[in-house]
């Protein structure tokens, strides 16, 4: 097993929430209070329509496999136990992207378009993962 330390985002204030909400149990990504549009990564102002007014809306959890790779060395040394790995790009019911890992999958049963359904895992006491599983 590796030594090296799971890495820990450093989020701003803007992205800051999505990872509490994880952390709470909750996927909740920003949905535009003016035009409703969800948007996935955080940010200030809505793409849609510029407001700056949002709220942390909950979500479904689940969506699609939009896109994946399997992941070999190199790899940071956190993760050099983990490969090889996917990593996917969920895109939601919702609408907006989503990159991740899908877990109780084996690489080579990864496919596009695969429906998959969020799983929050805790790493630790900090940092809860919105990580992605299929819906069988
Ligand atoms: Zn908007």
């Amino acid at each position: 097993m590796s030594d090296a330390p799971f890495p820990h985002p450093a989020p701003n204030a803007d992205v800051a929430p999505f990872w509490d909400w994880c952390r709470r149990g909750e996927l909740r990504i920003q949905r535009c209070r003016d035009c409703g549009a969800y948007r996935h990564h955080p940010r200030p102002r809505c793409p849609d329509c510029t407001s700056a007014s949002y709220e942390w809306a909950p979500v479904s959890g689940r969506g699609v496999v939009y896109s994946y790779t399997i992941c070999h060395p190199p790899v940071l040394p956190a993760f050099a136990d983990r490969v090889p790995y996917n990593a996917v790009v969920v895109q939601l019911d919702e609408g907006p992207f989503m990159v991740s890992n899908l877990v109780d999958c084996e690489n080579d049963d990864v496919t596009v378009g695969m429906p998959v359904e969020v799983r929050l895992v805790a790493v630790d006491d900090d940092l809860t993962l919105p990580l992605f599983a299929p819906i069988r």
